[in-house]
């Protein structure tokens, strides 16, 4: 496994696997593994003659007063799990890197980032879409994964691909779970045993309004409520949103009729956690 800090490395290791004729595969991250991040690199290794996974803590896609100082990092342990999976080539850039100085150059996807997260983290897509955007360039690669936890992350970019004719494919696999329902993040490591347990009310709280589809509840409204009321009776919950809307349009609804994604966001104490569910009629 080759480890690139540079575009120039990167591009040459890439360069390499394209001249012996193979398929590029890619999985951009923020690094510190979970099974989630390793299900797409398996798809990947599964689908493609070369692997590239990217690890890089993007400053841009945080807030100013975000976790991106003490976003859990381990070098050395991602490289390591990285290595198990099969992964040819790891990029982990510096910040200065990606942005040098005197970098002004962003790309921004409306609409579709202006509610859920793109609310509660103002700038945030702006940030991932940028660096993604320059990742691909970097990378070049035929297909890219993501995952579904990031339901809304997945459409922006996949509208970004498509409208600015990227030459790519993007495939979102589902979202990787505990055993307990807790959908796996890199963010789980600042809750605290107690925090760990009360968060067990979002698999919950999803879970429950698919159970309400199933039999037969359309009303958007009450659905919203349902899982809103069940949140925020547990008391380490604090609510940043509860949203349903269609999917993959995003688009606000009324009446379930086709697919909708039930989107979370709750904070419990310096995590904030995200989940969704897509419910289908
Ligand atoms: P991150 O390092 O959190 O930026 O995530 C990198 C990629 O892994 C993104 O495409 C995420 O959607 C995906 N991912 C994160 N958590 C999960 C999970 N629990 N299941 C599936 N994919 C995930």
């Amino acid at each position: 496994m080759e480890v690139c800090r540079t575009v120039g490395e990167v591009r040459a290791a890439v360069r390499r696997h394209r001249e012996r004729g193979a398929k590029i595969g890619f999985v951009p991250t923020m690094g510190y593994f979970h099974e989630g991040h390793l299900s797409l690199m398996r798809r990947a290794r599964a689908e493609c003659g070369a692997v590239v996974v990217s690890i890089f803590v993007n400053p841009l896609q945080f807030g100013p007063r975000e976790d991106l100082a003490e976003y859990p990092r381990d070098l050395e342990r991602d490289l390591r799990m990285a290595r198990e999976v099969g992964v040819d080539v790891v990029f982990t850039p510096a910040d200065e890197e990606m942005y040098p100085p005197g970098y002004c150059t962003y790309v921004e996807v409306l609409g579709l980032t202006e509610k859920l997260c793109g609310l509660s983290r103002p700038g945030h897509f702006r940030g991932v879409t940028t660096v993604v955007a320059k990742l691909f360039n970097i990378v070049q690669p035929d297909v890219a994964y993501f995952g579904q936890k990031d339901a809304q992350q997945a459409v922006v970019i996949q509208r970004m691909v498509r409208d600015l004719n990227m030459p790519l494919e993007v495939v979102v696999l589902p979202t990787v779970r505990e055993a307990d329902g807790l959908a796996m993040s890199s963010r789980n490591v600042y809750l605290s045993p107690e925090e760990r347990q009360a968060a067990l009310v979002i698999p919950r709280s999803l879970a429950r309004a698919v159970e309400a589809v199933k039999g037969g509840e359309r009303n958007v409204a009450v659905l919203r409520e349902m899982v809103r009321g069940m949140i925020a009776a547990e008391p380490r919950a604090q609510i940043d949103y509860v949203e349903i809307y269609g999917w993959p349009d995003l688009e606000p609804l009324t009446v379930l009729t086709d697919r909708a994604l039930l989107a979370v966001a709750v904070r419990f104490g310096r995590a904030r956690l995200i989940d969704n569910v897509v419910l289908e009629v």
